[in-house]
């Protein structure tokens, strides 16, 4: 034992003598505080207290038995003394502790509290005594005006409701307090926490001293003097005391290390400032609250630097705050008038104020105005930026104000005060209808500390959300919108491909992107104007309504809203064309197994919508994908070069950056099998036995604004901007290449490290020695299922596709990553080869961004073996060497670069030309595989052929489960300049995965299809295994407008027939009607085909118990336009145009033939004739109309030429009137009528039918 132990147990029994009758327990109790006071309070009392050990005890010992609820003298033997540095060490959880409060008063005050917010906990009691001396952190070495509890280890902040200057250096006994540990450590603390001091604390010593007012009370000057006294800026060496009721609170600031506080005295119409900036007297800002009296001395009249003109009142070290001067201490009542109702707030009020003001007229601005608000928190919105919601309805922002450190007891359930805090009704949509705004003149007064336990987040400084708002001088709503932002970039791209701390740095470029910098930027904020001046002003002073409200879709929604939306827009009679209802079932069903709705994002919701995303290749569908941390959605991406041009060639340098999508399509194909018997059951949804749909976006690069550049684009952009710096002497500007410009720059100033988006996880490390070669893509095949070995003999199918390319130089090999750097020279030696790559499995999503005629970069990293890079030629199948080009097999972990510099020397000589439609209809070369482009004008699904081969089992259709088997198109592609030139082109779209955006409008290159002449002499083409076809343009949106724009030419019928020129397949022709050489009219069975006769199907072999029929007609007429003849079929839907028939009358006609299910009339001679019942009348009516004067007449026409088959030409005897004559005609064309225009109608656009 030490002496001092040894001291310590004479002084214990000489404490212990003052009791009498002690139990076991109670002398160890006794013994436990005695210990707790020597050790943690007796040390700092002072010495001119004169008190021994023993008599502090007993002293404190008498306050606590005080403050007990029960009257009894027995000791509170369940209370623990606790010191704070155990407190700070042991007390992990927040708690509270009463000596007063029995059990009940705390059960009682917790069920209140977690019934009105059931999702938080009351905090749980604990009993424990607390004592220690009460502090402004002076002590501590702070100033920052937080008021501490300390004992002789250590000290812990502490928040009051209501402090007094009288408490200051007094050791106390606190009754009643939460403490509140914090989750992280703020910074510079070893561990944190603080105090929530209920009820004012116990003095346990006697007071050493009567207070001192530090000046003569007598010359107390009013309010409306002291104003005067500023107006006329007399001497100021004059120190004034004055009193009057505080009306304006301001937070403690810090600026460059110097901390103050303002205040603002009222008294009738005048008020003065007063300046608090002596360190020493920064706690006042704990003890003074708006509404209460107070009366402050030894003030001098002073002018600030930053407020020229405006005298303030200053206080000096002799200063003293006297709180209760007059006896108006019950502030808070005498304020409560003020205190606004939101409820009965009607926002009219505040609609009408604002007047527009700003430069954009459809941005309408309004004004705040200040009030008074007295609530409760019910949640913390984000305690980072300071938002939390009030009373359920009400969102208070504490942004523009200092930050609370450790977050002021603004925790749920808490009652809270605010004065001159700003009203704003509807600021942002997406907070509140009402948000209150603090600004630098508001003060935030806890009423009630919150009884509940919430997790607290340490902060204490300024979040960098904040930080941006203060640098930018946002107003609130677009900080409310910024708030918005951050939560959804954190949520969507954080951490895996946004780092938590850039968060800010890419919401701030989103913010960039919504609003103009002119309507953005306000004033900035002068800090004492904001505080002092009257009338008040500040950056909330004026607001805009309801803007920025851009909303931001996860990539999750935009795929939820299309995948509803697919199949809301869905209507089967408007999918179906004018030829529906002579449609036999199997082509009904035919024509809605696909279709197409496309949607502009903008006109997607009423709301402006951006999507924010990562583009990143996918492995298995081999296409571009947009991503975040919610979903991926498949785009179809084009570009669109500088001549103008677009094209797929998607530089690999989009990959890994993060971009904001303003301007796309959704596009919703749905595929669909039905079994509709007819078209009048089309409003039978039962007839629907299945339905899939695929979504995906289509978007130009061009209007994608990148928001965070890859570190590929970062060097591609830094080579651009040098380039055009370069060129740019007298070129004008795009605004796009300033975009990028300042992208880049931007990018090199705030980035000092690389990748917070990277493809490349290798990218961080400084060093990685790789080998590269570099290439140029001469063709490129199709992905497909190709068998490939994975060892062994084990064969499965995996996805494949094969280039051809050519190296531009040697291997290389390289000490760090060039990526896409500029070429250099090195690069270049050597000879030249060709080889093909090969790329299957996870390498095959290269293949969007590969494309024929660029150069590349193929790089292998963490290698210095240049041999990877070989392309080897021993492809040795049983012991037969084949002679193919030297192979590469693409490995996952290798890199592929565009490189966009112009070789002069590479232009691409070996890269066949793409044909035109045109040329492919009229070439008359032998080359039967043949690549070119054109425009998709139809899509049609052909019909699943049952019987042919088994399909492959498809590795994607196992993974999605959506995808089609067997699907086989027919593109109807046009001349993407003359719009009569079409080929139709069979795709087989089975044998890879899907491929997205084909779909009327859009431009396609079609690489290796074979070249078909049927036997008609048309010319098709058909897809093979090596077919690839690539999206380079996307079409109008409106699909319907494809066929404007794309208006056949106006062909006379000899020029059409002699082929001199190019020629059409689709024209429009003006002719007379010579004859009609035959008429059809028909009832088909709908499920067979057969001739069905009034209500029963025809065929017997086997019996078809059918009982839908459809109408089909055909008719044969000649045409001549004094130019040729040609022969013009007509189908069910053109007919009754070309008989000139009504509605009423087609019906009629239609049941007519319904009795014997078939007539055909045709010419014979100069005579319409029929082969049976000549003498029926409806045979003879339709014998005497196909020969009158309506049918035979002037007509203009859209046709198709129906073969290509060409003839001698022969001689004709040809009567016209009286007159007959001998004319040397071309073999008759043969076409097919798709439109009949009326007579007047000469003009494309009107596409309207006679009817
Ligand atoms: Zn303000
Ligand atoms: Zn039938």
């Amino acid at each position: 034992m030490t002496s001092d132990g040894q001291s310590g147990g004479v002084l214990m029994e000489e404490f212990l003598k003052h009791f009498k009758d002690l139990s076991r327990v109670d002398e160890r109790w006794l013994c436990d505080v005695f210990e707790g006071v020597r050790q943690q309070l007796y040390p700092l009392i002072s010495p001119s207290l004169s008190l021994s050990v023993v008599q502090l005890t007993l002293a404190v010992l008498s306050k606590i038995q005080r403050s007990v609820s029960s009257d009894d003298t027995s000791l509170p033997l369940s209370y623990r003394f606790v010191s704070l540095s155990e407190l700070k060490r042991e007390q992990r959880t927040a708690c509270c502790s009463s000596l007063s409060w029995s059990s009940a008063h705390y059960r009682e005050q917790a069920r209140r509290a977690e019934q009105a917010l059931p999702n938080h906990r009351a905090l749980p009691r604990d009993n424990l005594l607390l004592i220690g001396y009460l502090c402004d952190g002076r002590d501590v070495g702070a100033s920052d005006g937080v008021w501490r509890v300390r004992d002789a280890g250590e000290s812990v902040p502490c928040e009051m409701l209501k402090s007094s200057p009288l408490w200051l250096g007094r050791l106390m006994l606190f009754p009643t307090w939460n403490y509140i540990p914090q989750n992280a450590p703020v910074r510079g603390e070893t561990t944190a926490g603080y105090l929530e001091l209920i009820g004012s604390p116990v003095c346990v010593t006697p007071e050493p001293m009567t207070f001192d007012p530090g000046g003569s009370l007598s010359e107390v000057m009013s309010v409306k003097k002291a104003a005067e006294l500023l107006k006329q800026r007399c001497d100021v060496q004059v120190q004034v005391c004055v009193s009057g009721q505080v009306s304006v609170v301001c937070p403690l600031l810090v600026i460059s290390g110097k901390s103050f506080f303002c205040l603002i005295l009222s008294e009738g119409g005048s008020s003065v400032p007063v300046l608090i900036t002596e360190v020493k007297h920064q706690y006042w800002q704990r003890c003074v609250c708006v509404g209460q009296s107070v009366c402050i001395s030894a003030l001098r009249v002073c002018s600030l630097r930053g407020w020229a003109g405006h005298p303030v009142l200053s206080v000096t070290r002799q200063s003293r705050l006297h709180p209760h001067v007059q006896p108006q201490e019950n502030s808070e009542d005498t304020d409560t008038h003020a205190v606004m109702d939101i409820q009965t707030h009607t926002p009219d009020t505040h609609l009408s104020s604002g007047v527009a003001s700003s430069s954009a007229p459809s941005v309408r601005r309004k004004h705040s105005t200040l009030i008074s608000y007295k609530g409760v928190i019910t949640k913390i919105l984000n305690a980072e930026v300071g938002l939390y919601e009030i009373d359920k309805k009400v969102w208070l922002c504490l942004a523009y104000q200092p930050a609370q450190k450790w977050g002021g007891g603004l925790r749920p359930g808490a009652e809270i005060q605010l004065h001159n805090v700003h009203f704003l009704f509807r600021p942002s949509p997406f907070a509140a209808d009402v948000v209150l705004c603090a600004c630098l003149r508001t003060s935030v007064q806890i009423i009630t500390f919150s009884c509940l336990s919430s997790k607290v987040e340490a902060s204490g400084s300024h979040s960098p959300l904040q930080c941006h708002l203060l640098e930018k001088n946002l107003g609130v709503s677009q900080f409310l919108w910024l708030s918005y932002c951050h939560n959804a970039v954190k949520e969507r791209l954080c951490p895996r491909w946004v780092r938590p701390e850039r968060v800010c740095v890419v919401t701030g470029r989103l913010l960039d992107c919504v609003c103009d910098a002119e309507q953005k930027t306000h004033t900035k904020r002068d800090i004492y104007t904001e505080m002092l001046q009257e009338p008040h002003k500040c950056p909330i002073t004026t607001y805009c309504v309801c803007w920025p409200c851009v909303v931001l879709w996860s990539v999750k929604q935009v795929s939820d809203w299309m995948i509803s939306e697919v199949w809301a827009s869905l209507s089967l009679s408007s999918l179906l064309p004018p030829a529906a209802a002579h449609m036999t079932s199997v082509e009904l069903n035919a024509a809605l197994s696909w279709s197409v709705h496309t949607v502009p994002l903008a006109e997607a919701v009423s709301d402006p919508v951006l999507l924010v995303g990562i583009l990143e290749l996918d492995s298995t569908r081999a296409t571009l994908q947009l991503r975040d941390q919610t979903h991926t959605l498949d785009c179809v991406c084009v570009q669109t070069d500088q001549s103008g041009a677009r094209t797929s060639d998607i530089n690999t340098a989009w990959l890994g950056c993060l971009v904001c999508v303003r301007r796309c399509t959704l596009v919703m194909e749905r595929f669909m099998k039905t079994d509709f018997p007819s078209w009048k059951n089309t409003d039978q949804l039962s007839y629907i036995t299945h339905k899939h749909c695929r979504v995906y976006l289509q978007l130009c690069v061009n209007d994608l604004i990148i928001i965070s550049p890859s570190a590929s684009m970062s060097i591609r952009l830094t080579v651009v901007s040098s380039e055009s710096t370069e060129r740019r002497a007298n070129q004008d500007d795009s605004g796009e290449t300033f975009n990028r410009r300042e992208t880049a720059k931007r990018r090199r100033e705030d980035d000092g490290d690389d990748d917070d988006v990277s493809d490349a996880p290798t990218s961080k490390r400084p060093l990685t020695p790789c080998v590269s070669v570099l290439f140029r893509l001469e063709s490129k095949q199709g992905v497909t299922f190709r068998n490939c070995s994975v060892s062994g003999d084990t064969h499965t199918l995996q996805l494949a596709f094969v280039v051809r390319a050519t190296c531009l130089g040697d291997v290389q090999s390289w000490s760090s990553d060039p990526k896409n750097c500029r070429i250099r020279e090195r690069e270049r030696d050597g000879a030249r080869t060709t080889m093909e790559m090969h790329f299957t499995d996870v390498c095959v999503r290269w293949f969007p961004v590969l494309n024929p005629g660029t150069v590349y970069r193929l790089i292998a990293l963490n290698t210095e073996d240049v041999s990877v890079l070989k392309a080897e030629s021993v492809s040795v199948r049983g012991g037969v060497k084949l002679l193919s080009s030297p192979t590469l097999l693409m490995l996952p972990q290798w890199r592929i670069h565009t490189l966009t510099e112009q070789l002069p020397d590479t232009q691409a000589a070996d890269v066949p030309s793409l044909m035109t439609v045109s040329e492919v209809l009229h070439s008359s070369s032998t080359l039967d595989i043949i690549s070119f482009y054109g425009v998709i004008s139809q899509r049609i699904t052909l019909q699943q052929d049952k019987a042919t081969k088994p399909s492959i089992p498809s590795v994607t259709a196992a993974k999605d489960g959506n995808t089609e088997r067997d699907l086989k198109v027919r593109l109807t592609v046009q001349d993407c300049e003359s719009a009569g030139q079409i080929i139709q082109v069979y795709v087989d779209l089975s044998c890879g995965p899907y491929t997205p955006g084909l779909i009327a409008g859009a431009t396609v290159l079609l690489h290796h299809f074979q070249r078909k002449v049927s036997r008609v002499c048309n010319v098709y083409c058909r897809s093979l295994p090596i077919s690839c076809v690539t999206v380079t343009g996307l079409g109008p949106v409106n699909s319907r407008l494809v066929g404007c724009q794309s208006c056949p030419p106006m062909m006379l019928l000899g020029e059409w027939a002699s082929g001199r020129t190019q020629q059409c397949v689709v024209a429009e022709v003006k002719g007379h009607v010579v004859c009609v050489l035959s008429l059809r009219l028909q009832w088909t069975c709908s499920l067979c085909g057969s001739v069905f006769k009034q209500s029963s199907c025809s065929r017997t072999h086997p019996a078809c118990d059918s009982n839908s029929a459809v109408f089909q007609a055909e008719a044969k007429v000649v045409l001549e336009d004094g130019s040729a003849e040609a022969q013009v079929w007509f189908s069910s839907d053109t007919i009754s145009d070309l008989l000139m028939l009504d509605a009423a009358q087609w019906e009629g006609l239609q049941r007519h033939v319904r009795v014997k299910g078939l007539v055909r009339v045709y010419i014979r001679g100069r005579n319409m004739m029929c082969d049976v019942d000549p003498d029926d009348c409806l045979v003879q009516y339709l014998c005497c109309l196909c020969s009158s004067n309506t049918v035979c007449r002037q007509i203009h026409l859209t046709c198709r030429q129906r073969t290509h088959k060409t003839g001698k030409s022969h001689l004709r005897k040809v009567c016209r009137g009286l007159t007959e004559f001998i004319s040397r005609f071309t073999p008759a064309l043969q076409l097919h009528c798709t439109h009949i225009h009326t007579h007047t109608h000469t003009h494309c656009n009107t596409h309207s039918h006679t009817q």
